[in-house]
């Protein structure tokens, strides 16, 4: 038998069952991946995601010609294009990872159908992009957890595969023809510091990182100069590295700081499952209806301060640069961030989280938005009212300023700011102040607070 491998959040050859079992038919493979024409018009083609993306297609082509094999690349839409290869290669199977979004389910569908039209039968693979899949663990009497710590206990509880090697033997039907491979050249948007693509990079990260600084994670994660986080999250979304594989490995390194890291990974399949029960979760309110969200017009002016990182907080603009800089930023800066728009400037999350989608590297349906929400207080959070204060966070998890002095070259080196004192510039007065270029906060935070109150009926 002829097959298609369809790579699509799963670009590696390492833990790929997919590829396992399409090889395992003794026949030729073609491992295809598609440029989805569909995925430009839902806008969720980001520049940094894309540049990302093209080192990850460079090196799984790499990976796979050393395995006797190579990537076949096309664009278009992306049920034509695999038929298409299907009826060139005669392939009689297409082997793929399941999606959980409700454009990735929709999409499988129509394939299924125009394939079993062709005769050819489509496997779509649980447990490839997630380490344990959606719906796999529930609690009695619903079909997701959506409180994460008895997701957790159970999640645990799973039993894990062992990573699959790299497959031997790959031999790839001679007249397929591919595009070429996409470069990051020619993309326009990029983030100049954005981090490298690919399996190659993602393997060697995650094995230093296992090595040198997850044991101290339980301590430092929350650092924001410390960046003491994996920045594993990209390699994971682009499936460069199964999850299921980053779990088994970090478990067997063991320490409590791997035992914490393990944690975050299951916030990832926490959420995951829950956009999988509830595909809607991505664009509506999971939990609570808010209708008060400013939003439009009304919401333009800090919106616009707020992206631009001009926001007169130090730590939630030094943290909306580090994404503007580096297509990328740290859980902290993300909660502080989205929680001062949509609690002290009362802006609609699906604002917060397009503007995210639009430079996060990591970008993911189910992590972004699901995490808005929780800081929004209308997801899967317990604590819906909880307001984080920036001057608080900043002191706390910034607390001799070197973050926002990273991020905000401005406030660096004015006089009197020093130490954790740059997390309210606005307390210095006279010359110190007019000399540092740097704007007033856009409200005052107990004002913020008393819209919030007010919005939520909680005065
Ligand atoms: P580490 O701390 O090293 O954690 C290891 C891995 O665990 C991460 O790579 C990630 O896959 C997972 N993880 C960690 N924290 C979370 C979490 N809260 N929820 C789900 N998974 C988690 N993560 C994304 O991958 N894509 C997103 O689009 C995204 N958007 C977010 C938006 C907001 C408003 C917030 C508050 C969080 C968002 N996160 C998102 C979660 C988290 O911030 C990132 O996964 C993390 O910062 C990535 O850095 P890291 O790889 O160094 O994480």
């Amino acid at each position: 038998t002829v097959s298609v491998v369809l790579f699509t959040s799963d670009l590696r050859v390492h833990d790929h069952p997919p590829m396992r079992a399409a090889l395992e038919g003794g026949g030729e493979v073609v491992p295809l991946f598609v440029r989805d024409r569909a995925v430009d018009r839902a806008g969720f083609a980001a520049p940094n995601r894309l540049a990302f993306l093209a080192d990850c297609l460079v090196d799984l082509d790499r990976a796979l010609r050393r395995l006797g094999g190579r990537l076949v690349v096309r664009s278009g839409d992306l049920v034509e294009e695999v038929s298409r290869a299907v009826r060139q290669a005669e392939a009689e199977e297409v082997h793929m990872a399941a999606g959980y979004t409700a454009f990735a389910r929709a999409r499988e569908a129509r394939l299924r159908q125009a394939l079993e039209a062709r005769g050819c039968r489509l496997h779509v693979h649980e447990g490839v992009c997630t380490a344990v899949p959606p719906g796999d663990v529930t609690p009695q009497g619903s079909d997701h957890f959506a409180v994460f710590t008895p997701y957790f206990r159970r999640w645990q509880a799973e039993p894990l595969r062992t990573p699959l090697p790299a497959p031997q033997g790959l031999r790839v039907p001679a007249a397929l023809r591919s595009e070429e491979l996409p470069g990051r050249s020619g993309l326009s948007g990029v983030s100049p510091g954005l981090a490298r693509g690919g399996e190659q990079e993602g393997r060697e990260r995650l094995r230093s990182w296992l090595s040198h600084h997850a044991h101290a994670y339980e301590q430092r994660h929350d650092d924001l100069a410390g960046d003491a986080t994996s920045r594993l999250s990209a390699h994971l979304h682009f499936g460069t590295l199964s999850a299921g594989e980053v779990v088994f490995r970090a478990g067997r390194s063991g320490g409590a700081g791997a035992a914490a890291f393990v944690r975050q990974v299951c916030w990832r399949d926490f959420h995951q499952q829950v956009l999988a029960a509830r595909p809607e979760a991505a664009g509506q309110d999971y939990r609570s209806r808010d209708d008060r969200w400013r939003r439009g017009r009304e919401a333009e002016a800090d919106l616009s301060a707020w992206r631009e990182g001009r926001t007169g907080y130090p730590v939630v603009d030094a943290a909306m640069r580090q994404l503007a800089h580096e297509g990328w930023m740290h859980n902290r800066g993300r909660l502080v961030a989205a929680s001062f728009l949509t609690k002290t400037l009362y802006v609609d999350w699906r604002e917060g989280a397009r503007h995210f989608l639009s430079l996060l590297v990591d970008g993911d349906v189910a992590n972004n938005q699901l995490n808005w929400q929780w800081v929004a207080g209308t997801g899967t959070d317990t604590r819906p009212n909880r307001v984080l204060n920036p001057v608080l966070q900043g002191r706390r998890y910034d607390p001799d300023g070197a973050y926002v002095r990273r991020w905000v070259p401005e406030l660096a080196g004015v006089g009197g700011l020093d130490g954790a004192a740059v997390h309210e510039p606005w307390r210095r007065s006279g010359l110190d102040r007019a000399a540092c270029d740097y704007p007033d906060p856009l409200i005052a935070l107990p004002d913020g607070l008393a819209r919030f109150r007010h919005a939520r009926g909680l005065v």
